[in-house]
């Protein structure tokens, strides 16, 4: 990895706690193709450059937290028209660590935040590619302006039900809903 800006790089795994703790910060660039539930989503070949940037921070009432940030360009193919076309990822997300299975449950029960178990390390590049695959949409389009072909009326209507609502997810930033994660 090559680093950016003097900051502290690397991929492998860190202790989220002690991060947040000492209020430091890993950050470097990933190629999505090598995250394997990710690149399986992926139109077109070669690398896929993503900034990641993983913050320890604590909330507004001082538990500790982490700041995950993601930022680039992801080819995805559209699911009417075939073309493939970028999605922008410019991602921002604040996970609540908990300490234990027990704060695990607590939290997920009292906070709208997502929650995160860090009583073991975590991996960088689990933790970068769960935060994208929330930022992908489950039912790529390329947006109605640029789409041709638009075989709509060929697809069929059991299929068109659940596109139109994950477009609309598509549009707004993954709702921070409980959820429940064990890396
Ligand atoms: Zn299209």
């Amino acid at each position: 990895m090559v680093g950016q800006g003097g900051k502290l790089v690397g991929e492998g795994d860190f202790d989220a706690l002690r991060l947040a703790g000492q209020r430091q910060s890993l950050g470097g660039s990933l190629d999505v193709r090598t995250l394997p539930r990710a690149a399986e989503r992926l139109a077109d070949d070669g690398p896929v450059p993503l900034a990641w940037r993983i913050v320890g921070t604590s909330d507004a009432v001082g538990r500790p937290a982490l700041e995950v940030a993601l930022e680039g360009r992801v080819p995805l193919e559209c699911q009417r028209c075939l073309q493939v076309f970028f999605w922008p990822v410019q991602q921002r997300t604040l996970l609540l660590l908990a300490r234990d299975e027990a704060e695990l449950a607590r939290l997920d029960d009292i906070d709208e935040h997502e929650v995160l178990l860090a009583a073991a390390p975590l991996a960088v590049r689990a933790l970068v590619e769960d935060e994208l695959l929330l930022t992908l949409p489950y039912v790529p389009r390329c947006g109605d302006g640029r789409c041709e072909g638009a075989p709509v009326d060929a697809a069929p209507a059991v299929a068109r039900a659940p596109t139109a609502f994950a477009a609309l997810a598509g549009l707004h930033p993954p709702a921070t809903k409980k959820q429940k994660r064990s890396n």
